[in-house]
Order: C-alpha cells, then sequence, then structure tokens
C-alpha cells in the first residue's frame, strides 16, 4: 500500500523539488522554463516506484544496464514513457536492446556505433544516440575523450541507420564550482559548434549532462537533459 510506505511521499516531494529546481534554473540561463528535460534514473529502483515516479509526472528514465532494464520492463508502465540506455554499452548486448529503448546515449566509440547501425539497418529502424565525451580526460571513465571525439565524430555521422541527436557527459568530481563549471562550459561549447554545422544525419538538439549533485549548475551552463537518480529515489542499494 502506498500510505504505508514513506518512500512513496518522500518521491513525490523529490520529484516537486528538483522540477521548481530545474523550472529555476533554466528560467536564468535561458527564459524558458520548460528547455529543459528531466530524466529519472532508475537503476537498482524496485519497479514500483519507479511507476509512482511515472505517476507523478516523469515522462523520461534512463536505466544503465540491458540485463536489468530487460528484467524490469514488464513490470513497468511504460505507456507514454520515453527510455533510454544510459550506461556502457557493449556491442554484442546491441541487438538484445536496440527495439527496447528510444535512445542510446553513452555511444563511445566508432565500434560500438558500426554494431548499432548493423542493428537498426536489420530492425529496418533509425537508431537515435549520444556521443558520449569523458570531458575529464579520466582513465576510470567511459566516453570518448576531445582527441577520440575529433576523430570519430563525423565518422559516426556517416553511419545511414544511425542520427546524432546531442552529446552526454560525465563530468570529474571536483570541489569547486568554478572547475566543474569549466568542464560544463567546455561541452556546452561543443554542442554549439558542432550543432552550427549542417549534417545530414546529425541535429545536436540534446546536451544531456548533470546528475543529482549538479544539475543545477549543468544546467546554467547550458544542459537542456537532466539526469537525476538518488534525489529523486534516496540512495542507490546495490546488490
Ligand atoms: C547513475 C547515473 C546517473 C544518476 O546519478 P545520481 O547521482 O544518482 O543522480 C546519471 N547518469 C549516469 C550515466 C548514471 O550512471
Amino acid at each position: 500500500m502506498i500510505q504505508d510506505d514513506p518512500k512513496f511521499y518522500d518521491i513525490s516531494e523529490n520529484i516537486k523539488t528538483i522540477r521548481e529546481n530545474i523550472k529555476k534554473a533554466s528560467l536564468k540561463f535561458s527564459g524558458d522554463e520548460n528547455a529543459v528535460r528531466f530524466m529519472a534514473v532508475t537503476k537498482t529502483v524496485d519497479p514500483k516506484y519507479i511507476n509512482h515516479a511515472f505517476s507523478c509526472g516523469i515522462d523520461l528514465m534512463g536505466e544503465n544496464k540491458v540485463q536489468e532494464f530487460l528484467l524490469k520492463e514488464e513490470q513497468l508502465n511504460l505507456n507514454g514513457i520515453e527510455k533510454h540506455l544510459i550506461g556502457h554499452l557493449q556491442s554484442n548486448k546491441v541487438r538484445k536492446i536496440i527495439t527496447h529503448v528510444d535512445m542510446i546515449q553513452s555511444v563511445d566509440s566508432v565500434s560500438l556505433a558500426q554494431e548499432i547501425d548493423r542493428q537498426a539497418e536489420k530492425n529496418n529502424m533509425t537508431a537515435d544516440v549520444l556521443i558520449e565525451l569523458n570531458v575529464g580526460g579520466e582513465e576510470s571513465k567511459t566516453g570518448m575523450d576531445k582527441s577520440a571525439f575529433k576523430e570519430n565524430f563525423y565518422k559516426i555521422a556517416e553511419m545511414k541507420n544511425i542520427r546524432i541527436k546531442g552529446l552526454m557527459t560525465i563530468p570529474p568530481i571536483c570541489e569547486k564550482t568554478s572547475e566543474l563549471r569549466t568542464f560544463f562550459e567546455e561541452m556546452y561549447k561543443l554542442f554549439i559548434d558542432i550543432g552550427s554545422k549542417k549534417s545530414d544525419n546529425v541535429s545536436m538538439d540534446i546536451l544531456s549532462m548533470g546528475m543529482s549533485h549538479d544539475y543545477e549548475e549543468a544546467i546554467l551552463c547550458g544542459a537542456n537533459l537532466v539526469r537525476v537518480g538518488s534525489a529523486i529515489f534516496g540512495p542507490r542499494i546495490y546488490k
């Protein structure tokens, strides 16, 4: 019962608060309080809580793992919900997930893009993707570093069954906001630069950055899709 579990209430309240914060930051950055999409990141979260988030108006979800998403999928009320894969994707799993999601945000190599292109063709579809950048050049993180990005971007843009819709990143953990901002601003600059060049399979619509602890800062630097997990659902419990 919803009434017996305080977590349902917390989730509703968290969503309200975050939505207000997003609106304020959007208004400040662009003058449009509706310019930013609010994704609920649902890894490790029980489907009953995810469904509750949907009933609170969440219409975009992100999962990290193919297997976890496929296991939960049947238990979710996905009518009208857009689903994105946001975690590292191995090429051999593309085939399993490609028809189940609306976007793959985590394209981090040409070989992965080739496999997505191949599987999209097989399924008679065009795959919407974001290119993931490792903007801080950290060894521990996935995503293309900036030099690989320059080399790879137009190779991927030539693939017929892929549409590049924008960029995604997770910046390094920074102590100072000013330092964090330099990473977000660098991403925004790339996003604008590429967007100003015309290319058939590219439409730079989405700049996906900002998580629970930094989504407002990201919006103030130009993000228009934020991915929020623990600030909605509480700390994650990994099993
Ligand atoms: C887990 C995750 C998030 C959300 O992280 P929180 O700090 O819980 O908001 C966002 N993006 C990616 C790629 C993630 O893996």
